[in-house]
């Protein structure tokens, strides 16, 4: 595994970062995974696009353009042999001389890249496709989900709730009962032929996924479509739940809470998604 870090290509085992880095002390960082099947990255000037706005949002100024970052993820790329990869990309503040709260001056920001196996991508059929279970619980996260921080404590614990009874994922609900994401992917439900996600604001990450596959429904025009609050009663009763993100793509859930989603089998408004995403995820 070849990595980048702070201007250099080198094995992982060399890449070496303080101890003093903030993303290390603080969590204080942004990152971002991009999905790619045998060289061809999906949704790439999206995720790079999120990058920038979780860095200005977090005041952290990296130098690299847009067109620098494309040719450090085609390098990272050839120089781990293509394949299918989730190309990781983190920017942290920096390494301070101290430990202390306050955004410090003058320091540079760590910049550190990675690739990891993800599964390559498959066709759609919903009697092949596995099913995800999910468990749901409250979400306890931050109110500033829609910045991709590597602070990712609430995630994890969320996630390992999900994990630890068997289940593949955990969805998440807000005070008010409504459906936010799962602890690491946005959500859908489909009713009477309806998708439907929630709305995009500060309790969720904008997820690239989504938007994608918001974006195909749109143009494809044969699968409508809201984006509105759903309330966790029309989650219980939905006829199918999908779990979206760069590395599973466009999950259907089958069991929620021990219990089965609509008739329990992979639904078919899933299957007719996924070959749109399939077919098109390419064109981002
Ligand atoms: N929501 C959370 C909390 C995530 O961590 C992720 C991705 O890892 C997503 C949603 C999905 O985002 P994307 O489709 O951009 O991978």
């Amino acid at each position: 595994n070849t990595v980048y870090l702070n201007g250099s290509f080198m094995p992982i085992e060399e890449a070496k970062i303080s101890p003093l880095d903030r993303g290390f002390l603080f969590g204080d960082g942004i990152y971002e995974v991009i999905p790619s099947y045998e060289g061809k990255t999906v949704g790439l000037e999206p995720h790079m696009q999120r990058m920038f706005d979780g860095m200005s949002a977090i005041g952290i100024q990296c130098n690299k353009s847009l067109e620098e970052w494309k040719a450090l993820i085609q390098e990272l790329i050839s120089l781990n042999g293509g394949g299918n990869l989730g190309i990781y990309l983190q920017v942290s503040r920096g390494a301070d001389v101290k430990r202390y709260h306050a955004y410090p001056k003058d320091v540079e920001p760590t910049v550190f890249a990675m690739v990891m196996a993800i599964k390559p991508a498959v066709e759609a059929d919903a009697s092949t496709a596995k099913g995800f279970s999910v468990a749901t619980t409250q979400d306890m996260r931050w109110k500033r989900c829609q910045i991709k921080s590597t602070a990712l404590l609430g995630n994890v614990m969320h996630f390992q709730e999900g994990y630890a009874s068997g289940n593949d994922e955990i969805l998440l609900y807000n005070e008010d009962n409504f459906l936010t994401e799962a602890s690491s992917s946005n959500a859908f439900i489909v009713k009477d032929g309806v998708v439907l996600t929630p709305i995009q604001d500060n309790q969720i990450l904008p997820g690239i996924t989504r938007k994608l596959i918001l974006d195909i429904l749109e143009k494809d025009g044969s699968i409508p479509f809201e984006v509105r609050n759903i309330s966790m009663e029309e989650v219980f009763n939905a006829d199918e739940i999908w779990v979206t993100s760069s590395s599973k793509e466009l999950a259907p859930v089958t069991v929620i809470d021990g219990k089965p989603v609509g008739n329990g089998k992979v639904g078919g408004v899933w299957e007719a998604a996924f070959k749109l995403y399939t077919q098109f995820k390419f064109d981002y």
